[in-house]
């Protein structure tokens, strides 16, 4: 039997994402969440296509661990038990790969002490997804693990993108630079703009706003990423939904100075009570949008920081590409907030950037155009799938195509 499933783990601190892909038709057959991790109330969320609606079952799961294995019950009791001789390979999303990964990689002893050599630049993360990794590994040793690097997607940036204006030694000691995240979701919607317009990825260059609750953009020439927003960490860039993103350093020695704040403190403030959320008090755009409806002043300012920053990297990123074919919006609220999109690109006709009000407030599943017919700069709404670009790029390394 040709082996042409996937297994797609995004493991994070309290919990663990998965996906299981058919390869054949690019279907998904189950999908899951193991959530709360480590508490009395943990919960796993599990649907798949054999069992039709989903089920929800909660009650303590100690560590990834036991929480790999709560999946692979679920997945057994569909019939998708992990023994099953069609499971070609384990994708794994591993957020942070350095400038060492430029590509999917086949996990070894090598790469998992790379990926450990990174914790200091990607604290939060690396740990998670290497206990995800290493539990896998024990799951089914026999199968190829691969790790998808969000970083990877990025690393194609010249240094003039890539380093901060710092003092090079103390940089290179410490790996300071601009590494970018979400790359899966931007090298996926990049090359999906390109097939809408009906181009190669070679002949376009599109500026992709990935605007979820962690929120990115960047600019990409011709299939590669020439800038990101975010950098060292996914703290810097644009508004999100608690993160700060772009800001005057000197803040943070004025808040430890003058504010007697430590550097953790700091740090959960600007990564966890900033941008939507310290602004106003909620992060859900849908929330935000109902409050400006009822004439909420503070969610309206809140809106209006986060356009004025995404109008701003909207701007930067034209000039850095020069030549713009395309603008796409993706993710939670891009692919959803017909607003957002709309308040985004309001003013640019310069640029040759506008969206058409009617294409816009049509709400649908796939790709699809949001500006005017004829227009200079093609504008669209290309919903992301980084689970799918997980499976494809894992099954074309390890999957067995013969
Ligand atoms: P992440 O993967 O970063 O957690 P998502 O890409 O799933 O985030 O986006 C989640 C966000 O999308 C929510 O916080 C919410 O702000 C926004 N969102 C989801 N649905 C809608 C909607 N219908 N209208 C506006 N915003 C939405």
């Amino acid at each position: 039997m040709t082996a042409t499933r996937v297994l797609v783990l995004n493991s994070g601190s309290s919990s663990v994402k998965y996906q299981l892909l058919e390869m054949r038709d690019s279907s998904r057959l189950a999908t899951g969440l193991v959530e709360r991790i480590g508490e009395q109330t943990s919960r796993v969320k599990h649907t798949s296509a054999a069992a039709g609606d989903g089920r929800e079952r909660t009650g303590p799961i100690a560590d990834h661990d036991a929480a790999l294995k709560a999946m692979a019950e679920e997945l057994a009791a569909d019939g998708l038990g992990l023994d099953s001789p069609e499971l070609a390979a384990i994708g794994h999303r591993v957020v942070h790969g350095g400038k060492y990964f430029t590509e999917p990689t086949v996990i070894d002893d090598t790469v998992l002490s790379e990926i450990e050599r990174l914790i200091p630049v990607a604290p939060l993360h690396n740990p998670a997804n290497l206990t995800g990794i290493r539990t896998a590994m024990t799951l089914r040793p026999d199968l190829p693990q691969v790790a998808v690097f969000d970083t990877a997607f990025h690393t194609t940036m010249p240094e003039s993108a890539a380093r901060y204006a710092i003092d090079v030694a103390t940089a290179d000691a410490h790996r300071i630079r601009r590494y970018g995240f979400h790359g899966t979701s931007h090298a996926y919607v990049s090359r999906e703009t390109a097939r809408l317009l009906g181009r190669a990825p070679e002949d376009v260059n599109v500026i992709v706003l990935h605007l979820g609750n962690g929120a990115s953009a960047s600019a990409v020439r011709a299939g590669r990423c020439v800038d990101t927003s975010m950098g060292l960490t996914p703290l810097e860039g644009l508004v999100m939904g608690t993160r700060s993103g772009d800001m005057d350093p000197a803040v943070i020695f004025h808040l430890m100075r003058v504010g007697g704040m430590s550097a953790d403190e700091i740090d959960t403030l600007l990564n966890k009570k900033s941008g939507l959320i310290g602004l106003c008090g909620d992060n859900d755009m849908r929330e935000i949008r109902r409050r400006i409806d009822e004439g909420d002043e503070q969610a309206k300012l809140a809106f209006d920081i986060y356009i004025h920053r995404l109008k701003k990297y909207i701007g930067a990123y034209c000039a850095v590409l020069g030549q713009v074919d395309a603008v796409a919006f993706t993710a939670g609220v891009g692919e959803n907030s017909a607003e957002v999109r709309a308040a985004a690109v309001a003013g640019l006709e310069p640029l040759g950037l506008a969206v058409d009000a009617e294409r816009n407030a049509v709400r649908g599943e796939g790709p699809r155009l949001i500006s005017p017919e004829g227009a200079r700069v093609a504008v669209a709404v290309v919903p992301t799938d980084e689970e799918m670009e997980i499976a494809t790029q894992t099954y074309a390394l390890a999957g067995n195509n013969d």
